[in-house]
């Protein structure tokens, strides 16, 4: 068995990890300046017309989950935001292959998130909750997907669901979304920067107690034939792979790590000190490359991207002076 005291690779999963998240949210903030110029036209502050985004559409997780409650209906595909309910299966299909791969590389706000936990770890004041205490605050995410699942899929008949669908609510939700980043109410500030804080003393606090959307991918994630799995006959149980976890999962105690709190980020097979102990295998045989976790989710977003531009379920059916003129009657202010 080898020990090794430096590391092994040039790039670990901690700076693969660090690097993807980074080129996401730069996009995503490319993204925002080109929706902010759809507005600016919409609302009739510029002349320059700027075609809006389908991307921006990923930030509508609730309308996505509605247009696919239609689409499982009716065969028809959500004509007002069909780019949301595109990348929402193409992070589903993430999970179900890869972990929850869009948590672990891709979402903009587990990157703030993953930031503020380093901080949180450098300033020594991050705590991960004992188990009594941690199992049920992991619940309150799940109690989340469970609400907004039953409202879409028991609760609302068929025809609240399209009415919806194509209600001004919905159509203007981009740019209510917009504004809660561009012009946040006193109430969200409070709120943002109480979760902040409860990230920097307990570990992911949001991501791990709180986000509706990585709980369900959490449930896609348990079915994946992809994990970390350890040898424990290699294992000298020191103990680093679960203290690099952003999860806190106890690696050292799993031999396959199917929990639904992994995001597949492959901190702990970066963490353990002894080669080949901590792998990634499909289908609990094969050995894959830790990279390939990062590198197949972001290609399954590509290839939805790609056959939705190609096949017309990413741009809006909605002209864009309809959505002027919705912009212009419910958002006036933003
Ligand atoms: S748990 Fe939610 S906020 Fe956190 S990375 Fe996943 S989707 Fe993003
Ligand atoms: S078990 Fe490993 S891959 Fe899963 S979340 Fe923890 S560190 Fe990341
Ligand atoms: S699996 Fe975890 S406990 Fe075992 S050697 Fe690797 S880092 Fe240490």
């Amino acid at each position: 068995m080898q020990i090794n005291e430096s590391p092994r690779e040039r790039l670990t999963p901690v700076q693969f990890r660090l690097l993807l998240q980074a080129a996401f949210t730069l996009f995503n903030i490319y993204v925002g300046i080109r929706f902010a110029a759809f507005l600016s036209w919409a609302l009739g502050k510029s002349e320059v017309f700027v075609a809006k985004p389908g991307a921006v559409e990923g930030f509508l997780p609730i309308s996505a989950l509605l247009g696919l409650r239609q689409w499982l209906s009716t065969a028809e595909w959500d004509p007002v935001h069909p780019a949301g309910l595109t990348i929402f299966l193409a992070i589903v299909t993430m999970a179900f292959l890869f972990r929850k791969g869009f948590c672990a590389y891709i979402c903009p706000v587990g990157f703030i998130s993953n930031l503020i936990d380093r901080a949180g770890r450098r300033l020594k004041l991050s705590r991960v909750p004992r188990p009594w205490a941690d199992y049920p605050l992991t619940g309150i995410k799940y109690l989340g997907v469970g609400f907004f699942s039953y409202t879409v899929f028991i609760s609302m008949d068929l025809r609240s669901v399209q009415s919806f669908l194509t209600g001004p609510y919905n159509m203007v939700a981009d740019a209510k979304m917009m504004a809660f980043f561009t012009d946040p109410s006193t109430t969200s500030l409070i709120v943002v920067t109480a979760i902040v804080l409860l990230s920097l003393v307990i570990r992911n606090a949001w991501c791990r107690y709180l986000c509706p959307y990585g709980a369900l991918l959490g449930l896609f994630s348990w079915l994946s034939p992809t994990a970390v799995t350890r040898d424990e006959e290699r294992c000298i149980g020191c103990g680093k792979c679960t203290k690099g976890c952003p999860g806190a999962i106890k690696v050292e105690e799993k031999k396959i790590v199917r929990s639904p709190e992994c995001i597949g980020c492959m901190e702990c097979v970066g963490h353990c000190p002894v080669d080949d102990c901590l792998t990634v295998k499909a289908a609990g045989r094969f050995r894959v490359h830790w990279l390939t976790v990062g590198i197949c989710s972001v290609a399954v977003l590509l290839l939805f991207w790609g056959w939705a531009k190609l096949t017309g379920h990413w741009d809006s059916e909605m002209p864009p002076f309809m959505f002027k003129r919705m912009y212009s009657m419910f958002l006036g202010a933003v």
